[in-house]
Formats: structure tokens, sequence, C-alpha cells
């Protein structure tokens, strides 16, 4: 049975605390119905760490990615067969937002020849316009991810000052403009810290149910960032503890039984482990946050610090002890296509 947005406001509550048991043995039994005993594993792959917009929390804003580097398409190509060869079928493109050096031909190009190996090809790059994502869909892009970062409006003008990301409701209605292109796997969430994080889970589980309910033939998740030290020295506005990152989850989990949850290597490797029953669905390992970071033959600055350095097969160990199974093919694009 689901709950009403109402209701799952009430699990965002200070006092929901003291249910934190409850709610992750519903949050578990919710997950196995849903999606089974499967942890889907993917690897980002940084194109560039350039960057136009200032984003006070990142450690490619602009003053520091001064001589930044962004990879040319064979160097990328490197980089996927690394990942390839562990065993990576699916890959998510990162960039900072350089209009110039990151067109849609250059994308194009990459996806086109990634496409050929790789199952699912997800873009985390800057915000693009509907015709744009519908070109890229096309060469064979699947997948989107992008955060609106912080929810709440004046938090976010603060901390994105300058450049085409001070504008709110442009990404905000990003994943739209991605999911009427074609793109079926759509990934939201906001970066924990710069907001208070029951205002921030709100307005999040709005966007998700909102979004599920306009594309309910897409996957929809969310994912869960916590602002962790950068190049650009941030401290989170409001830090988010382990035990409020559980409570959200498994609230989440309550409230939207069929969305992907998505835990990245931003966290470390006991909290990754423990999250993994309670809803988590998508994984990443072994990720490097800078460009040319697989093959290191580039020196480049990193986006922010990796806490589980773990490799893959460390990783799959670790899910398959808690008997799961890491999948690192699935089959949800075969079955709607
Ligand atoms: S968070 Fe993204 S948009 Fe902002 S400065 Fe960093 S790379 Fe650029």
């Amino acid at each position: 049975m689901t709950i009403s947005y109402e209701e799952y406001l009430k699990l965002l509550l200070p006092a929901s605390d003291q249910k934190l048991e409850e709610m992750a043995q519903k949050a578990r039994q919710l997950t196995l119905k849903h999606f089974g005993r499967t942890i889907l594993m993917y690897a980002p792959i940084y194109l560039s760490n350039e960057c136009d917009n200032r984003c006070v929390y990142c450690g490619f804003s602009r003053e520091l990615a001064e001589g930044g580097v962004t990879l040319s398409v064979d160097e990328v190509i490197r980089e996927s067969e690394i990942l390839y060869n562990k065993g990576f079928r699916h890959i998510l493109l990162v960039s900072g937002e350089k209009r110039d050096k990151i067109s849609i031909s250059y994308l194009r190009e990459i996806i086109s020849r990634l496409h050929k190996k790789f199952e699912s090809i997800s873009l985390e790059i800057f915000p693009l316009e509907e015709e744009e994502y519908r070109e890229l869909f096309l060469a064979g892009a699947d997948g989107l991810t992008v955060y609106q970062e912080v929810y709440d409006r004046e938090i976010y003008q603060k901390v994105h000052p300058q450049g085409p990301k001070a504008d709110y409701d442009h990404r905000r209605q990003t994943p739209e403009r991605a999911a009427r292109a074609g793109f079926y796997r759509i990934n939201i969430g906001a970066l924990l810290g710069l907001g208070k994080w029951e205002e921030e889970a709100a307005e999040l589980g709005r966007h998700a149910a909102d979004l599920k309910k306009k594309f309910w033939q897409s996957q929809i998740s969310v994912s869960f960032p916590r602002l962790k030290s950068s190049a650009a020295g941030f401290k989170p506005l409001y830090p988010v503890t382990d035990r409020q990152l559980v409570q959200m989850i498994c609230a989440l989990r309550i409230f939207q039984p069929s969305l992907g949850l998505v835990l990245s290597t931003r966290e470390g490797r006991e909290l990754r482990d423990n999250l993994i029953p309670l809803g988590i669905t998508q994984m990443s390992a072994e990720s490097k946050t800078a460009p040319g970071g697989y093959s290191q033959e580039i020196a480049a600055e990193e986006q922010f610090e990796i806490a589980d350095k773990r490799s893959l097969a460390e990783v799959v160990s670790s899910i398959r002890e808690r008997g799961y199974e890491p999948v690192l093919k699935d089959w949800y694009k075969s079955l709607i296509t």
C-alpha cells in the first residue's frame, strides 16, 4: 500500500527518527518486492573539468579550473576501454558547463562510438534544450542525471552566483525536456548539505513523484550526493548525519516503492554496504572524478574526494556477501526498445 505525500512529510519529521527501525524494515520489504536482490553497477567518465559556472561548493568552478582539461574523443574512448575491460556496461559521462568545448557534435561522436559497446550511456552534463537531447538520444544516450543541487530558491541563488546555472527554473525543467526527447532513465537529486535536509527531501520527493506520474514509462531514480570537501574548500551549510540520510532513504522508498535509489562512491564503504538492503538499487564503484582519471595519463583536478576507494571486484564481493546480485548489464533497455 502506498502512502500520501502528507504521510511522506511526516516520515521526514524529527519525531520519526524514533521509528527508524520500523521504517527500515518496511523499506527493505518494498525494495525486495519491486527490485529483488539486484544492484545495478555503473561508473562515471569525466570528460572535462572546465566550467563557466561558479558554484561555490565545486572544485571545478571557474577560478579553480584555470588551465583545466577537456579530453579529446580518443582520450574518452581510452578511458571507456579501461572501464569496459573491468566489466562495466553502464557509463555516466560527466562534465562541467563549457559549451565551446563540450559541443553537441563532440558529445554525439563520443556517444555514437560508446554505443557500440556499452549497454547504457547516461549524461551528467549541463542542461540542454529538448532538440539537443533528441539528437543525443538518437546517437545512443538513454539516461540523464541532473541534480537541482538545492531546491530552496534563496540558497540556490547564493551558491550559483554566476553563469548559466543561475537560472533555477531552466534547471528544474531539465528532466522533463530530456524525457520528452526520449531519455528513459532519469536521475534527480539534491546536493545534501546545501539546504535543510527535511525541506530538500520534501521537495525532492514531490519532484520525483511528479516525474513518475508524467513519464510513467521511464525509470525515475534519485541520488543522495552528500557534500564533501572539494578543491573549493566549501563546508556544508547544513551537514546531514548518517542517521538523517538513512531516514531520508527509507522515507522515499516507502513513499515511492518503485523509485530507483542511487548511491555513489562519495559515501564510505561501511555506510554503502549497510545501506544496500534498505533500498539502494544502483551503485558506482572504482570512480575517478578527474578527466583522464582511469588512464592517469593526464594530471587534472578532481571534482570531489571519493570516500569508497574499493575496486569493482571488492564492491561486487561485498554486495554478494549481503545476499544481493550486482548487475553490470540489465535487460530494461531490451525490454522497452
Ligand atoms: S558543480 Fe558543475 S556546474 Fe558547478 S562549477 Fe562544478 S562543474 Fe561547473
